[in-house]
């Protein structure tokens, strides 16, 4: 029965991924300059979400933000009125002007950590926000501290989106030949079956991408992929959309800041 269903899944989602990879062509090449043009929505990049302990380094605590330092985040965005937004209204706005709620912003959350299903899932509910959540595969219900399948299929079901980050977080840059069926084809397969939903959203592990690995993204039907804070590629900035780091050394007051400046570019 289940195979029945994921090759009906499957053979959906072929179809489904050539239209939208025509589009997602034709999208890119054609409107960049309008895309470019557009305001940025800020965008947050989270990982782990716990207190620092001694023994972490300075340079990995840019990627783990303390509990408290993350609650008093999101308060103040819902305090100043921020709406949280999803890729595929990001996707509409971008390619067609589809207006988004007053103050959007888009919360994302890397690396399968399970502390994003344990501290940030309530505390995002406690203001009716919803987040994209970037799996690499290979660590789904591996280890302690990361989320099992059927936390990421939780998550999904109450309306959060699920996207790839490859199989193992190597770097993009660097794949080639059976890579791409390693790092994106069988990533992708594995959250459709967890998920029962297509996978359309795409996360560059250390945010590192090039030009020249874009095309293989279109192929497979991805419609928006989420570096960190380099410029966009003038020719694809739909597959380099920025994102920033909310780091735990920030006050609420240095990441309303940080938002502006970085966005505004
Ligand atoms: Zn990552």
């Amino acid at each position: 029965m289940i195979s029945k269903f994921t090759s009906a899944l499957f053979s959906l989602g072929l179809s489904l991924s050539i239209t939208s990879t025509a589009i997602a062509q034709a999208t890119t090449t054609g409107n960049a300059p309008a895309i470019l043009a557009r305001k940025q929505v800020p965008i947050l990049c989270y990982h782990q979400i716990r207190d620092w302990k001694p023994t972490d380094k300075k340079v990995d605590k840019d990627y783990i933000i303390p509990i408290a330092a993350f609650k008093a985040h999101l308060k103040m965005l819902a305090d100043s009125g921020y709406h949280t937004i999803l890729p595929d209204q990001l996707y509409d706005y971008l390619t067609k002007g589809t207006p988004l709620p007053s103050k959007p912003i888009m919360l994302t959350f890397d690396d399968t950590d399970l502390d994003q299903f344990v501290v940030a899932r309530p505390e995002m509910k406690k203001y009716g926000f919803k987040g994209v959540f970037f799996i690499m595969t290979v660590s789904i219900g591996k280890v302690k501290h990361y989320m099992s399948a059927a936390q990421i299929k939780q998550l999904s079901d109450e309306g959060n989106v699920i996207g790839s980050h490859t199989w193992n977080h190597s770097n993009f840059k660097k794949f080639q030949g059976k890579d791409w069926e390693t790092q994106l084809d069988k990533p992708t397969k594995k959250l459709e079956e967890i998920t029962g939903k297509p996978i359309k959203y795409f996360a560059f592990p250390f945010g590192l991408w090039n030009s020249q690995g874009l095309p293989e993204l279109h192929k497979r039907g991805f419609k928006l992929a989420f570096q960190l804070a380099d410029k966009r590629d003038p020719n694809d900035p739909l597959l380099t959309v920025r994102r920033i780091l909310d780091s735990g050394y920030w006050t609420v007051k240095s990441l309303s800041n940080a938002m502006h400046q970085s966005f505004s570019k």
